[in-house]
């Protein structure tokens, strides 16, 4: 039996995780769960799953539970410190880092310097501080798998293959809700628009880093990162159908992909059972209800985002941070009708135009670009 931390376990992926527990409840055992402000549904969760503890962020919001949870005979921890707790308790063997944006950074490194298996789905652990973790995983020798679909189809493409015959990686994107729109009508796209992904039901941030394509582009860094492949070796296609999750050429000219419903329990329970492959009947493919598999090439002035990603890669040191933070705050002010959808990549851009980038030693280096990045989306947003 495996014990697993669901940090986010109140978001898309933390929900979708617990639904491949209920399924494999012989296998997994749910210790800890973590919301940041959804009270409500994480006591909901707390009843069913029974775990030893929770943790909610927002201190405030955790106050009036305490009783209910206390009652459950669950612990209930609050506060980023309560979150750090539960990455680093001796009594999970696998952590599910579910949480979005910067906040995944440090339960990320806490829960590997435990040696704790971690199943990834915050990208940004990878994309902002990508050469700590992975220093702090092999320093322990802790595992890391991915959950993101395209990662997962990339390492099950690579099970048996000697990692030095990889020509390239193909990552592919649906290409999100404007794939056909025009760059001219983009100060127009509404925050509704943006947020009706053609194929994917997930939470808003990545919902909106899938319209502007800046989602492939942290991907192609996670890849960097994950797979040890530098970004020319790193290729994006647009799929619009998402069937084919992603693809894996080797020095043959032989090409393997993954395919599946665009569905995020499989990669989910892939990362939970890894090596292994469970059993599951979540719906299936059928080729014979299959019309197309189309295939074309990223615009890359369209959407900007994406090249920026590969030039914030070249960069190295501190720039995928700054990048990272300067998109969470751009797509935030995007939400709140701030700005306007076709300001997110200049935002960004100026953002890492403006920053004096140097090397990076620390994590604490690296929180601080984080920043000083947010601060100057916050105070020249109007201007951009
Ligand atoms: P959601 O917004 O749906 O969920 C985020 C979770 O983290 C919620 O439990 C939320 O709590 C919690 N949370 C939010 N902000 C904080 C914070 N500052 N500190 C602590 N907890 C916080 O996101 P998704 O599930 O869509 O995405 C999670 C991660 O997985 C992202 O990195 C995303 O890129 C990646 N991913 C997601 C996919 C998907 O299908 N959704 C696919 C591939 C990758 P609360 O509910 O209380 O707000």
């Amino acid at each position: 039996m495996k014990r697993v931390a669901i940090l986010g376990s109140t978001g898309s992926i933390g929900r979708n995780c617990l639904e491949v527990i209920e399924q494999q409840r012989s296998r997994f055992q749910v210790q800890y769960l973590t919301a940041n402000g959804n009270v409500e549904l994480l006591l909901q969760q707390a009843k069913k799953f029974r775990p030893r503890a929770a943790a909610v962020l927002r201190e405030k919001a955790s106050a009036s539970f305490s009783t209910q949870f206390k009652e459950l005979g669950v612990e209930l921890l609050s506060g980023f410190d309560g979150l750090l707790e539960i990455s680093q308790r001796e009594d999970a063997d696998i952590v599910v880092n579910a949480l979005v944006g910067a906040a995944g950074l440090r339960p990320t490194l806490s829960a590997l310097k435990r040696r704790r298996r971690v199943a990834l789905a915050n990208k940004e652990s990878l994309v902002m501080g990508g050469q700590f973790v992975m220093a702090a995983a092999e320093k322990v020798g802790a595992e890391i798998i991915p959950i993101d679909s395209e990662h997962s189809a990339l390492l099950q493409c690579l099970a048996g293959e000697d990692p030095q015959t990889i020509d390239a990686v193909i990552l592919t994107a649906s290409g999100g809700p404007f794939r056909k729109r025009a760059v001219g009508d983009f100060p127009q796209v509404t925050v509704e628009q943006a947020l009706t992904h053609p194929n994917w039901n997930m939470g808003k941030k990545i919902t909106i880093d899938s319209a502007t394509l800046m989602n492939k582009g942290l991907e192609v860094i996670e890849a960097h990162w994950l797979f040890k492949l530098e970004a020319a070796k790193i290729k994006v296609v647009i799929h619009p159908q998402s069937i084919i999750h992603s693809m894996v050429e080797f020095r043959d000219g032989s090409i393997k992909a993954q395919l599946g419903l665009p569905d995020m329990r499989l990669p989910i329970q892939y990362a939970l059972t890894y090596p292994e492959r469970l059993a599951a009947d979540f719906p299936r493919l059928d080729f014979r209800k299959l019309k197309d598999l189309t295939f074309e090439e990223p615009d890359f002035e369209k959407f900007r985002c994406l090249k920026l990603c590969y030039e914030a890669l070249e960069s190295g040191g501190a720039a995928p941070a700054v990048l990272n933070a300067a998109n969470e705050e751009a797509v935030q002010l995007f939400l709140n009708r701030k700005i306007g959808f076709h300001q997110i990549p200049r935002i960004v851009e100026s953002a890492l135009s403006k920053c004096r980038l140097n090397s990076l030693h620390s994590v604490e280096e690296l929180l601080e670009y984080d920043r000083w990045s947010r601060e100057f989306v916050r105070n020249h947003f109007n201007q951009l």
